[in-house]
C-alpha cells in the first residue's frame, strides 16, 4: 500500500480527487462490504512517491485519519491477500493483482516498525 484510512474518516470525500492515482473511493463505492468510510485500494496506491507528501493526507481535515501501510510489495503479500481490510482487484487475464504480481511504488524514508504501527501520515510528515 501504501496508505489506509481509518474509523476516523468523516467520509468528506475530500481526498478522492487529490489521488494522483484513483487509488481512493468513497465509502458508497468501496469494494468492502458494509463499508463504512472512504476507502484506499492499495493495489492503486503509489504514495505519492514523486510529490512532498501524499496528497491524500496533505487534504484531509481530520487530523491521524490517514495512517501507513506496508509496502505493496511482494515481501509483504501475506499482509493483503486473504485480509478482510481489502479487496484486491481481479484482472481479466492477470488475475488477482496481489503485491507479487503489481508491486507499487512506496516510501523507503518511512520504516517498517512505523508502518507496521499505524504511524499517522500527517503527523509524521508534519501536516499538522
Ligand atoms: S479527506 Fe480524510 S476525512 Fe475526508 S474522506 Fe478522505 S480520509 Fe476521510
Ligand atoms: S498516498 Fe497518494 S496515491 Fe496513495 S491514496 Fe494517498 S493520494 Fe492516492
Amino acid at each position: 500500500m501504501a496508505v489506509r484510512i481509518t474509523e476516523s474518516c468523516t467520509n468528506c470525500d475530500a481526498c478522492i480527487d487529490e489521488c494522483p492515482a484513483s487509488a481512493i473511493v468513497s465509502a458508497s463505492d468501496s469494494p468492502l462490504s458494509r463499508a463504512e468510510y472512504t476507502y484506499v485500494k492499495p493495489e492503486k496506491c503509489i504514495e505519492c512517491v514523486d510529490a512532498a507528501v501524499p496528497k491524500c493526507a496533505d487534504v484531509c481535515p481530520t487530523e491521524g485519519c490517514i495512517v501507513w501501510d506496508l509496502p505493496y510489495v511482494a515481501e509483504h503479500e501475506d499482509h493483503f491477500v486473504g485480509n478482510d481490510a481489502y479487496v484486491i482487484r481481479v484482472h481479466k487475464k492477470l488475475g488477482l493483482m496481489s503485491p507479487s504480481v503489481s508491486p507499487q511504488p512506496w516510501r523507503e524514508t518511512i520504516g517498517l516498525a512505523q508502518r507496521q504501527s499505524g504511524v499517522s501520515v500527517g503527523e509524521m510528515l508534519k501536516l499538522y
